[in-house]
């Protein structure tokens, strides 16, 4: 078990504070267990329909442009805490972000016990953590995730130090992945508004615009979703037409650039990608 969290945490039934016992945690108040799996300690049940994702190599230049500007977009928000700064990576997964946080006190949480986390809870059923104790919280690709989205984020101001922030970036118009465990997208009006209802205000919002990212898509989904249905001729005369569609669509994105994150009020273009944005916790 990572041992900086046993400070961290108290226990969820009564208060009082943990020990570690062999594969187990004790309170030392009400004897609760909490076991470990793996070292890792699960304070909630594993649901059954999680399939686990693999690891893949995350970088500043590996996967699609939108995996690229939430590199950069959380690199830069990082870039101006301190290395002692206490963070938390919720819904941390395979560790996709973890050469961006591993030179922080780094709480790695999921609600599945991948090998790269360093405890499993469903902060919408349950906290095991002391208030306001975090400078950030991390939130990559996670809140279409999950289903109770302001019981999340309540909880999260809650662990905010005040003037701490919350990262949060989450798709727009990205497919269904993950499912079934893949449950919302939000427009920037109702994430804006969010911020508010949750002691936080929203510090920045961007929307992430990528002027192939439809076409792209709308190529994908062809592919995946109609080619294999097709009588073999068909499909033959098909995939010859969207090679064509595929090199007309490269040599578009030459003369139209990369994709950026802008306000959506500075864009013409009503389809981001997703949105990435900064929330703090206000000091009163
Ligand atoms: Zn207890």
């Amino acid at each position: 078990m990572k041992s900086e969290l046993i400070d961290l945490i108290l226990c969820t039934a009564c208060g009082g504070t943990y020990v570690l016992d062999g594969s187990k945690l004790l309170c030392s108040n009400c004897g609760q267990t909490i076991l470990l799996i793996n070292g890792i300690p699960v304070f909630t049940p594993v649901a059954g329909e999680i399939h686990p994702s693999e690891k893949l190599v995350r970088g500043p230049e590996t996967g699609t442009p939108w995996r690229k500007a939430n590199w950069q977009f959380l690199q830069t928000q990082l870039a101006a805490l301190p290395s002692h700064a206490q963070i938390l990576d919720v819904g941390a997964g395979r560790g996709d972000f973890a050469a961006l946080l591993d030179r922080f006190q780094t709480i790695a949480l999921d609600i599945y016990p991948y090998p790269e986390v360093n405890l499993v809870c469903d902060l919408t059923q349950i906290n095991p953590f002391r208030p306001a104790q975090f400078d950030a919280v991390v939130l990559m690709n996670v809140l279409e995730h999950v289903y109770a989205t302001h019981s999340l984020l309540a909880r999260l101001a809650e662990l905010l130090k005040p003037g701490g922030i919350l990262i949060i970036a989450i798709p727009f118009l990205v497919k269904l992945h993950q499912t079934p465990v893949d449950f919302v997208r939000f427009t920037h009006y109702a994430l804006e508004r969010f911020a508010g209802e949750h002691g936080l205000v929203c510090e920045s919002l961007e929307g992430y615009y990528d002027p192939l990212f439809l076409l792209s898509e709308g190529i994908g989904n062809i592919k995946n979703a109609y080619l294999p249905g097709l009588p073999r001729t068909k499909r033959i005369g098909a995939r010859l037409l969207l090679s064509g569609i595929q090199s007309l669509s490269n040599s578009l994105q030459i003369l139209l650039g990369p994709g950026a994150a802008r306000p959506p009020q500075e864009m013409r273009s009503q389809a981001p990608t997703g949105y990435q944005i900064v929330y703090r916790k206000t000091i009163s």
